[in-house]
């Protein structure tokens, strides 16, 4: 259908579909719903630029190790190009490239203007001491900076798996070293620590989105009814695979809004508690223990059965791709499949979930909470002032001159819990989090409204693909260069 210029879609060695190919379908399949031509779809489709490094760093011990990474900028429609950086052993070139895709696919889906990228650095980062991961970032971002890929206008990483706040603190610093004339340098990179330029609610943002998309997909009480399930959140039961940033959070907030975690799987096993886990007991002894294996009131799964494959009502893949395949697919008894990780489900398996009549929230939707934030970081940087700076004093006392009218008019005095709540002015976090809240649920509405809109020629993430494309198209038309 359209002239690829990758040669890395099929793994020649194993002929399964490569994670780029199956991104791909999902477009394929959506491009088919949108009324674009196909040299617009193929420019959307294709990955603009990949960068790769192989650079030397220092071990502890004084041995010179060769270090591989990529950075893949998928589209420059919009400026600058943004995505995660990620620190894992299977980092290669097609999983950055299908990431930087997907991103590119995100931002567009919750409107926030960025093209797609994602950088990896190839390292098992549990075999580098926190010195030697501090040379390994501080390098690749002398690369990325070396061949002009990274500035607050033209590509920006963020944190993602195996990575945080810290790596994010190693870019900024060594960027803003190469660039102490810039006044914007902060805005590099984001997921920075909130005293370097971060801002409050980046680290719980993905699984807070997770939360707030699952809480607007669970609302819908007509769909719920066709999957079986009542309304709302409170009492279902959820599971979760990857209990690191994103997974921790997302279960934190559907533990505190009533939801039973009931069992929670991690690379070394799997923890289980059909009455509800505790998620910060498990989150303390994993932050002692250094494994979740053995927290309190949990138990052991202990036979052979994955944890795709137990009981529950909602199922939230949090870990790493394509570990919904064509094998497991039969066999999962979740009504609803939240995808917090990228990539989660193979094209395969997702054919096998629809037509089981299981819902799948996809992650080009449900985890761009991250992204969402990242945006907001990005213009708190640019803008050099805390969001709620200026407006939080005017708002407390003009709410107070409003309870004092109320009071005189009534002749009633409210108490002073209801002046407290009522006089808040909304601070940084306040507006990070409203601001998620919002673009999580007007997403969720657009999805929803195109999926019914194919009257079923789509599924969920067929018309989220599809809402991407005519918003990129949209920037495209507008150059005047495709037909
Ligand atoms: P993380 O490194 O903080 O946590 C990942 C967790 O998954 C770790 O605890 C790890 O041990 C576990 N894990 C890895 N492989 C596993 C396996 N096979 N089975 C069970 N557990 C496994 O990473 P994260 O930031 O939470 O990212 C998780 C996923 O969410 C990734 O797909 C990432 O791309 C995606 N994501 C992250 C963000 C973000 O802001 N961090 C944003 C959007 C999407």
């Amino acid at each position: 259908m359209y002239a690829l210029s990758l040669t890395l879609e099929r793994d020649p060695m194993t002929a399964t579909v490569s994670f780029v190919e199956q991104v791909n379908q999902y477009f394929d399949s959506a491009a088919r719903l949108t009324k674009h031509s196909q040299p617009l779809l193929a420019k959307i489709r294709e990955c603009n630029f990949v960068g790769r490094f192989a650079f030397p760093i220092e071990r502890d011990n004084g041995q010179i190790e060769v270090i591989h990474a990529w950075r893949a900028q998928h589209s420059n429609h919009k400026l600058p190009t943004k995505g995660g950086t990620r620190y894992s052993m299977e980092v290669n070139e097609d999983e950055i490239v299908a990431l930087a895709s997907l991103m590119t696919y995100k931002c567009a889906m919750v409107d926030v203007p960025f093209g797609g990228a994602k950088g990896g650095v190839a390292i098992d980062r549990k075999k580098y001491s926190p010195a030697e991961l501090e040379r390994i970032t501080r390098r690749f971002t002398f690369e990325l900076h070396r061949k002009n890929i990274i500035g607050p206008g033209i590509d920006v990483p963020g944190p993602d798996l195996g990575t945080g706040a810290t790596e994010m603190s190693w870019i900024a610093d060594t960027y803003q070293a190469l660039n102490s004339h810039e006044l914007n340098s902060m805005a590099a990179v984001t997921g920075k620590p909130v005293p370097l330029g971060g801002i409050r609610g980046r680290t719980e943002a993905t699984g807070l989105g997770v939360y707030y998309g699952i809480r607007e997909v669970c609302s819908q009480a007509d769909d719920m009814k066709k999957l079986g399930m009542s309304p709302g959140i409170e009492g279902k039961s959820v599971i979760i695979q990857g209990f690191g940033n994103v997974g921790y959070h997302a279960a934190k907030y559907l533990h505190a809004a009533g939801a039973k975690i009931v069992a929670i799987g991690e690379v070394n096993g799997t923890i289980v508690n059909y009455s509800g886990i505790d998620i910060q007991a498990v989150d303390s002894f994993r932050r002692e223990k250094g494994t979740i294996i053995g927290a309190p009131h949990t138990e052991l799964l202990l036979n052979e059965q994955s944890v795709f494959e137990l009981q529950c009502d909602i199922l939230i893949p949090a870990a790493i791709e394509n570990v919904i395949t064509k094998q497991n697919a039969k066999k999962i008894k979740a009504r609803i499949i939240g995808e917090a990780a990228n990539g989660p489900t193979t094209a395969e398996a997702n054919e096998i979930l629809i037509s089981r009549n299981i819902m799948v929230i996809p992650d080009v939707f449900l985890n761009a909470g991250g992204v969402t934030v990242s945006y907001f970081e990005w213009l708190k940087n640019l803008s050099h002032v805390r969001f709620g700076r200026l407006e939080k004093r005017f708002e407390e006392s003009a709410f107070r001159r409003l309870l004092a009218a109320i009071e005189s008019a009534t002749g009633k005095e409210v108490s002073q819990e209801v002046l407290n709540s009522a006089t808040h002015g909304a601070d940084e976090y306040d507006l990070v989090c409203s601001g998620l809240e919002d673009t999580m649920a007007n997403a969720y509405q657009q999805i929803r409204q195109a999926y019914l809109r194919f009257d079923g020629k789509a599924d969920m993430r067929t018309a989220a693909f599809a809402i991407a494309i005519d918003k990129i198209a949209l920037c495209y038309e507008e150059l005047g260069i495709f037909p």
